[in-house]
């Protein structure tokens, strides 16, 4: 029996409506996405003194292959560190000089450390970006920054490594190369393939093998209790869906890294995404896809996270129907998802804002493909929603696995996921109905919505 939301949540629904899932990452993210990764061609810049950058007037540094090869020397010793588990060593990579830089970098290392990893490595290139000033370095000390690369594999979580680029300076200090500079990556468009969750504050970790769970470590017990609710949703929605469970997910709940935004005209942001993560090349491009993230929006509090399963089961979804990821239309993935958010709620329980009903009346009479759809999200997830909701009381879930398999099938023979002659075809095959019924199946249940 799947987890279940008490009806006085669901009479919550309209705040949550708004907020909850993910336009951006949300089973958008195909393994060849794409969204560009960073660019390092656009910040690449000469190691010539910059006001403001080199306190100092630092005079430039033009490293050589040597000095590459001696930091690359360096980052090989870190990164040993790191598998190993050892914080001296990895301490003596870095410029003690600085207070602040050592604290921020044993919180890297102590975050590591309590990750299990398959892989940790780094990789730089012989382009040099502007150097960030290293604080106390003395003006003879040659500093420089190099493109560079942090792998990481969480084992079993992930399939491959996640690539960051990072922004690290090193300094040369008495002939030895050290860190001497680490800060958060610029954003970049796309950068929702990403993930560096390690890199910021103090996480907790909950290791349950295949799934596991980052949170803050303020918010004690909190990576427990969401990994009980991810493994909860995962047996509920396979079960909901009839398809296998999945639990190889990587849950970032922590603070660290950019705030996932959806790409909403109000600018409302996501509450939780799932996407895929990638591998990058040296040059920061998206390589090879590396297994799937569930994110969460920092601004939730460890009450209002534990107090929503069906965030949770709605992401989930998004995870069990991964291999379905770019070829279904956004009002069959995203109304799968919030269909099994809120079951064994429907429609005829959830209620709304007259406002809100109002522009569900009059919002136009369609499956609201990707182009439309984040013009009014609020209205659009209820739509594909009671479209899921008309299709699985129609078929069930066997009828449901047709028709994701008919997308796939459509769109690798060259269809787009919103081409309308696939989709009167496959409701024409599966469920021998037309569009035009699917829709007022869709606005009949949606009729029936508490205002
Ligand atoms: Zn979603």
């Amino acid at each position: 029996m799947p987890t279940t939301a008490p009806s006085a949540r669901g009479l919550a629904c309209v705040v949550a409506l708004v907020l909850v899932p993910t336009l951006v990452g949300c089973g958008g993210e195909p393994g060849g996405d794409d969204a560009p990764g960073p660019s390092p061609a656009a910040t690449a810049a000469t190691a010539s003194p910059e006001p403001g950058a080199s306190p100092g007037a630092r005079p430039a540094y033009a490293a050589d292959e040597a000095d590459r090869a001696a930091v690359d020397a360096m980052l090989a010793q870190r990164a040993q560190a790191v598998r190993v588990r050892d914080e001296a060593a990895f301490l003596a990579t870095v410029d003690d000089r600085d207070p602040r830089l050592v604290a921020q970098q044993r919180t890297l290392f102590a975050n590591l450390a309590r990750l299990r990893l398959a892989r940790y490595d780094y990789e730089t290139t012989g382009d040099q970006l502007l150097p960030d000033p290293v604080r106390r370095a003395g003006p003879r000390e040659p500093v420089v920054r190099f493109q560079t690369v942090e792998h990481t594999q969480v084992a079993d979580a992930l399939t491959g490594a996640v690539g960051n680029v990072v922004r690290m300076t090193y300094v040369r200090r008495d002939g030895r190369w050290l860190v001497g500079q680490e800060k958060a990556a610029e954003q970049v468009a796309g950068g929702e393939g990403h993930l560096r969750p390690w890199f910021g504050g103090p996480v907790d970790v909950a290791d349950r093998g295949t799934l596991v769970v980052l949170t803050d470590a303020a918010d004690a017990g909190l990576a427990d209790a969401l990994a009980d609710i991810v493994e909860e949703s995962v047996t509920a929605d396979a079960a909901l869906l009839q398809v296998a469970p999945d639990r190889q997910v990587l849950v970032d709940a922590t603070g660290n890294g950019p705030t996932v935004r959806l790409n909403t005209v109000d600018e409302e942001e996501a509450a939780a995404i799932y996407t895929g993560v990638f591998d990058v090349d040296a040059q920061g491009r998206r390589t090879t896809l590396s297994g799937g993230t569930i994110r969460i929006n920092p601004d939730l509090t460890a009450a209002e996270l534990t107090g929503d399963p069906g965030l949770l089961r709605h992401e989930v979804v998004h995870l069990l129907l991964r291999r379905y990821t770019g070829v279904l239309p956004m009002w069959l993935s995203e109304g799968v998802a919030e269909y099994a958010r809120w079951y064994p709620l429907t429609t005829r329980d959830l209620r709304v804002t007259p406002e809100l009903w109002q522009r569900v009346q009059a919002a136009p009479h369609r499956l609201p493909g990707a182009g439309v759809f984040q013009l009014d999200p609020a209205v659009n997830y209820l739509v594909s929603q009671a479209a899921a909701q008309h299709l699985l009381a129609r078929g069930g879930p066997v009828a449901l696995r047709s028709l994701l398999e008919g997308y796939r099938s459509g769109v690798d023979a060259g269809a787009g996921v919103d081409d309308g002659d696939l989709t009167d075809r496959l409701l024409a095959d599966v469920y021998d109905t037309t569009e035009a019924e699917v829709v007022d199946g869709a606005w009949d249940a949606l009729g029936e919505l508490d205002r």
